[in-house]
Parts: C-alpha cells; sequence; structure tokens
C-alpha cells in the first residue's frame, strides 16, 4: 500500500547538518525524531515511508526522488535549527496553506517548545518558486519542514535532548488533527521529564511531579505497580480527574466506574 506520510530525517552520513550541539548532533537527532514517528504511524495503522532508516548520505535529488515516487500525500521534514533564535519554526510550500504549520506550531508549544515563525521563502529572483528544494522539488506532495529548536541555543538544546520524544509526539497529533485521522497516545508513553503530556497534548503539567506525589509524600505507600496501573488509566484517557491519582486505595463510586467502562467502550469501538 502507498504510503500517505513519508518522514525525511534531515542530512545523514557525511553531512551531520548545521543543528549540532554538544549534546547531539542534527543529524541523529533527526533521525531519532523521523524513527520514532516512523514507529508512531505504524502503531497509528497510518501508512508511512521514511527517506532513511539509518545514518546514510542522501544526496538533495535522491531525497527529493524518493519523496516524489513515494506516493505519500505528506512529507514531513525533521530539522534542527541553528544561528540563534529561540523556538521552532515550521516552513511549507507557496503552493499549500499554513493549516498543517499552525497544528504543528501549536502543538509544539503545548509540549514547551515556543513557535518563532511559521513562514514560506521563495527563490530571489523566482517567486514562484519555493526557496527550500523539499517545498519546491516534491511534486504535489505537501511537505513541510520543521526545525525544532534551535542546537545553539541552549534552552532549545536543552528541551531537545531531554523531550525530543514528546516533541515528535506532537507532530503526530498535529498530523491526525490535520487530516482527521484517528489519534491514541503511545502505548508505551514516551518518558516525560516534567512539561510533557502523553494525554492528548492538554499540556496538563505531569502530576507525578506535584504536589500529591504518592511515593514521597504523606507518608503513603503505593508500590509502583499499582501508581502505574493508576497512571495508565489517565495516559489513557479513562480517568480524568487527578484527585483519584493520589488514592490508590480508595474505591471508587459506581458512576465513576462506570464512565471508565462506556469511555473504553468508545474507545475499542471500531
Ligand atoms: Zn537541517
Amino acid at each position: 500500500m502507498a504510503p500517505i506520510v513519508i518522514v525525511d530525517a534531515g542530512h545523514g552520513g557525511i553531512d551531520p547538518g548545521g543543528g549540532n550541539s554538544a549534546q547531539f548532533t542534527e543529524k541523529a537527532m533527526t533521525l531519532n525524531i523521523s524513527l520514532y514517528q516512523y514507529r508512531r504511524f505504524q502503531e497509528l495503522q497510518i501508512p508511512v515511508a521514511l527517506t532513511r532508516s539509518s545514518d546514510v548520505t542522501l544526496q538533495s535529488e535522491d531525497r527529493t526522488a524518493l519523496v516524489r515516487n513515494s506516493g505519500a500525500r505528506y512529507c514531513i521534514c525533521n530539522h534542527i535549527n541553528s544561528g540563534g533564535g529561540r523556538g521552532s519554526e515550521v516552513i511549507y510550500s507557496i503552493y499549500s496553506s499554513a493549516a498543517f504549520p499552525r497544528l504543528i506550531a501549536d502543538e509544539l508549544e503545548a509540549e514547551g517548545m515556543p513557535n518563532r515563525r511559521i513562514f514560506t521563502r521563495t527563490l530571489p529572483n523566482n517567486s514562484k518558486q519555493d526557496y527550500y528544494y523539499m517545498n519546491r522539488e516534491t511534486g504535489s506532495v505537501e511537505t513541510v519542514i520543521i526545525e525544532y529548536g534551535f542546537a545553539d541555543t541552549p534552552l532549545d538544546a536543552d528541551k531537545l535532548a531531554k523531550d525530543w520524544q514528546t516533541l515528535a509526539e506532537a507532530v503526530i497529533r498535529a498530523f491526525c488533527e490535520y487530516t482527521n485521522l484517528t489519534y491514541q497516545p503511545p502505548k508505551t508513553a514516551p518518558p516525560s521529564t516534567g512539561g510533557g503530556s502523553n494525554n492528548g497534548g492538554n499540556g496538563n503539567a505531569n502530576p507525578r511531579n506535584g504536589s500529591g506525589n504518592p511515593s514521597t509524600g504523606g507518608g503513603s505507600d503505593v508500590p509502583d505497580w499499582k501508581q502505574e496501573a493508576i497512571d495508565w488509566m489517565f495516559d489513557q484517557g479513562l480517568l480524568t480527574n487527578e484527585d483519584w491519582r493520589n488514592q490508590a486505595d480508595t474505591s471508587l463510586p459506581l458512576w465513576a466506574e462506570a464512565v471508565i467502562l462506556k469511555r473504553l467502550y468508545e474507545k475499542l469501538k471500531p
């Protein structure tokens, strides 16, 4: 089956990219993000392809040919910025709309990476052609270039090193919103370091780091396996009232049990 989306890990092989920090090279970070997104699209049963799945060199003509000939309708190009600045940038073609880039920027912001700008750029001598070859040479594929942050801005670089998975996940959410395909949070939640959310992107801070932490506070002693099961219910959106999270041994009223079962039923319904 032809892919709906093709994920492009920027640079690779002899080309490390320019977005390098002490903690990562651009080519390695874009590959991490891309492989993550590839697995997630598979998990969501959205047909997906990759331009590269390892540290290989791809000439720009080969890269664009892979995208053009993939049969995909969308292409997500992953990059890390450099040159001083703060936050993400999303670049799109003059022949497509800002809708998808806007959603990407919003979802990245919900994960704590501010957006610097979304924009198009044309060749200096031809206002009918995109400046960036991934926008210009990928035919009818709707291609967005995502610069997740600036490798040479410590705030961004630290965020990327720590939270690249939740940022990669934010783009999956944006894609599903844009294409109206069903989104489900990851089965194995990306490790959250505080600001991330894996409960659908509503930006809730991780309550496990909150004042009611059952493993450290209040003298309660909830074994991990119990708390993990409770947290799973929150991650799945089956339980939403945070008050329940720290009451491992309290029984739920019948109505709450009914709500959980109803939500589970809705989720499983084809
Ligand atoms: Zn790049």
